[in-house]
């Protein structure tokens, strides 16, 4: 029995909240408050990750957040990396997220890259393949999901789990 330690980061209001109640819940909160930074997951009993052990929504405001950041980052098994795949911004932060992980996380950590909001397809500012040729170049998996539509998030999780698992 261990402990897995997972956290989401990315901007504010890419959907990381979503995707972890989509994931734990199997539901959606279109209402959502949004938040800066770091939501956080880990649970027990490998890979049957259902059996949530301490799920922490929404950890914090940002200044608090700046506050518990490193304690955040550190045992952490597995970071997935969320930005908007409708907002340009949000990618191009990746880099600074990517920075962040650097700085206060070990250097085995797993990262995976995950683009939500796939689901608004009219609305969609950054294309697959600029996203993809982006995690190839530093090496790390990444999928393209939607909280609200269900798509690829349970396959997102698992994908962490099972990087995580190799070690
Ligand atoms: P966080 O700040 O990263 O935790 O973002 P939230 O999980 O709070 O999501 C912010 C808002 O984005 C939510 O209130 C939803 O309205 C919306 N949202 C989140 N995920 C999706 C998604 O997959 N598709 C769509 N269309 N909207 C989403
Ligand atoms: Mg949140």
């Amino acid at each position: 029995d261990y402990l897995f330690k997972l956290l989401l980061i990315g901007d504010s209001g890419v959907g990381k909240s979503c995707l972890l109640l989509r994931f734990a819940d199997d539901s959606y909160i279109e209402s959502y408050i949004s938040t800066i930074g770091v939501d956080f997951v880990s649970w027990r009993k490998f890979p049957s990750c259902r059996e949530l052990s301490d799920v922490i929504w929404d950890t914090a405001g940002q200044e608090r957040f700046r506050t518990i950041t490193s304690s955040y980052y550190r045992g952490a098994h597995g970071i997935i990396i969320v930005y908007d795949v409708t907002d340009e911004e949000s990618f191009n932060n990746v880099k600074t997220w990517l920075t962040e992980i650097d700085k206060f996380a070990t250097d085995s950590v797993n990262k995976l890259l995950v683009g939500n909001k796939c689901d608004l397809t009219s609305k969609r500012a950054v294309p697959y393949d600029t996203a993809k040729a982006f995690a190839d170049e530093i090496g790390i998996p990444f999928l393209e999901t939607s909280a609200k539509s269900a798509t690829n998030v349970e396959e997102a999780f698992m994908t962490m789990a099972s990087e995580i698992k190799k070690r």
